[in-house]
Order: structure tokens, then sequence, then C-alpha cells
């Protein structure tokens, strides 16, 4: 985090908490009041967490963890969400701002590499302050902002310089899909100038010593059916961002949620699925990132994908 953060800063995105448009869903409520919209998320942060975290891409993980914290509330609605208990169902406490500065500077403590936000896109004026707090008082690791891609590139201009790491999804490469499983209408418009806006600031990953520095590092869950887009996604990456750009392909895909209610995605990725976005990504040369071996798969997630495995 290079750039200090004044006052004038903070007072701009507070602005856009009344009437809200923190995202591009817009709901216009006033949140400074403690109106709701449509990711009911009102005027005090909500957090879920905050812990050491050993799950996420080797850069951020590092030796001593990403120090992550997990906001309640989203501004999607996937119905196969893997965290819908805090996304969806709203579990976590009411945190003020310096509790939550004081959670980045113990995770400092605990000599994480990076303070990682979780789902911050409706609290981005609230966590802002607060890290306004915590740089005063010495957080210095690097800032990374893990969210669903769904983004304002007006709130997004006000974290030039403050966001180090970028990490969105690209979920979908067609409206049609996300307005079936997550609840929004124009992921796709919406979407691509978020990423554009984002490796403006940030470029491509930079590491030092094997532990992530700055830059996009995009997230793209392969779901069944190909209805995830992949191939479109990817192109999207290559020819509008950067040939270089780091990519975690995940094939960790199951029916969370209300998934089970959807035909077409109540159930797991089949390898020959995943293979296939593989191939798409490396005829692509997109050769940055992130892939799950086959073998990983078999033998984390799904076991009984061993003969499918053998026949392809
Ligand atoms: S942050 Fe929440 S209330 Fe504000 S526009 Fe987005 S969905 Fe609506």
């Amino acid at each position: 985090m290079s750039k200090k953060i004044t006052k004038e800063i903070i007072d701009d995105l507070y602005t856009l908490l009344s009437p809200c448009r923190v995202c591009p869903r817009k709901c216009g409520v006033d949140r400074l009041k403690g109106e709701k919209g449509n990711c009911n998320s009102g005027s005090e942060l909500e957090i879920a967490s905050f812990h050491q975290h050993f799950g996420e891409e080797p850069p951020l993980v590092g030796k001593h963890g990403s120090g992550t914290i997990f906001f309640t509330h989203c501004n999607l609605h996937c119905v196969f969400c893997q965290n819908y208990q805090i996304s969806q169902l709203g579990m976590g406490h009411s945190a003020s701002i310096e509790e939550c500065a004081h959670m980045m500077l113990r995770l400092q403590d605990l000599e994480c590499h990076n303070i990682n936000f979780v789902t911050p896109t409706p609290w981005v004026p609230q966590i802002v302050k607060a890290l306004a707090v915590a740089q005063d008082q010495g957080l210095n690791v690097p800032i990374v902002y893990n969210c669903g891609g769904y983004e304002s590139v007006e709130t997004l201009q006000l974290l030039d310089g403050i966001i180090d790491i970028y990490m969105p999804d690209i979920k979908y490469a067609d409206n049609d899909s996300a307005r079936e499983f997550s609840d929004i209408a124009d992921y796709w418009d919406i979407v691509q100038p978020a990423l554009k806006e984002m490796h403006r600031q940030v470029g491509d990953l930079v590491m030092e010593n094997g532990i992530a520095q700055k830059g996009l590092l995009i997230r793209h869950l392969v779901l069944p059916d190909g209805i995830a887009g992949s191939k479109a996604c990817f192109e999207f990456i290559k020819n509008k961002l950067s040939p270089h750009t780091a990519v975690n392909v995940m094939a960790q895909y199951y029916p969370a949620y209300n998934a089970h209610k959807y035909p077409k995605i109540n159930r797991r990725i089949a390898p020959r699925e995943y293979q296939q976005v593989l191939r798409e990504l490396e005829a692509l040369g997109l050769d940055e990132g992130f892939r799950q071996t086959m073998d990983t798969i078999v033998r984390r997630i799904v076991p009984e994908w061993t003969d499918d495995l053998k026949e392809t």
C-alpha cells in the first residue's frame, strides 16, 4: 500500500453510500442511515472471521499465511456459493472501524504476508477508513482485494494506489448464465471494464521470493457443461488485459447451497471437462498462474473420478 489514504479519499468513498452506488447494482438506499439494499449491508461493518489462511494461492500464503478478513454479505447471489453462510445468510458480527484496523494489525503481527479482504465490495468505504487507521499505526504489508468481479469502476478508481493485489473472479462470459445462477442481469458487461481498471492500476502479478507483492490474479471456477464460458473468459483476459495475466483455473466446484435445485449444475465437473478447459487455456498461450493437476483432483476432491480419468 504505497499511497497515503487521505480524508478526501475517505469522504469521496463515503459519499457513495448515500444514495448507495458502491457497487454496480446502484440500489440508491441511504446506507449511512442504516438502510439496506440488495446486498443487505448497512452502515456498520460486519465481519465473519479473521485469521491466518493457508488455503489461498501459494504466493499469498508463503510460510505464514494470508491475513484474511471475511466480510459478511455479498452483492452477488450465486446459488452455488461455498461461503453461503457468510455471503447469503448473514453470518458475522458488527465491528467498528477501530476493531477492523486492529484485526489487520494483529494479522501483520502474526507475520502474514498480506491483508486479504474477502468479499469487500459492499464495504469499501468502511474498509478504507479502517485501513487508514491501521496505516497510521504501521500497517505496511500488501493489500489484497478478493472479490467476485462485479465492481463499479467509479469505486475502483478511488482505490488506485491503495490496493496492491486485485484477486477477482471471472465467473461467466455471458449475462444469461449470471442472471440464472447469480441473480445479476449484467455480469459480463460489468466484469470486463472492472478487470480492465484493476489491471490498469496494478498490472501483471509481481512476486518477490515467491511472495506476491502487486498485480492482478484472476480466479476462474470451471462449472459443469461449460456454463462458466471458460474459453471466452480466457480470450478476454488474453486480448483485453494481458497474455501474462496470472489465472487460477479452479476445479473444485461442487453443488453447494441451493445448486441442488438446478439440474444443470447439480454435479461436480468431470476430469475431461477440466482438461478441455486447460487445453483452451494453453492454446491461447495463457501460461501464468495456477492449475490443479488431475492427480490432485482425483486424490483430494473426487476419488470416484479415477476410472473416468483413465479414459481421458
Ligand atoms: S453495495 Fe449493496 S446496497 Fe450498495 S449498491 Fe451494491 S448491492 Fe446495493
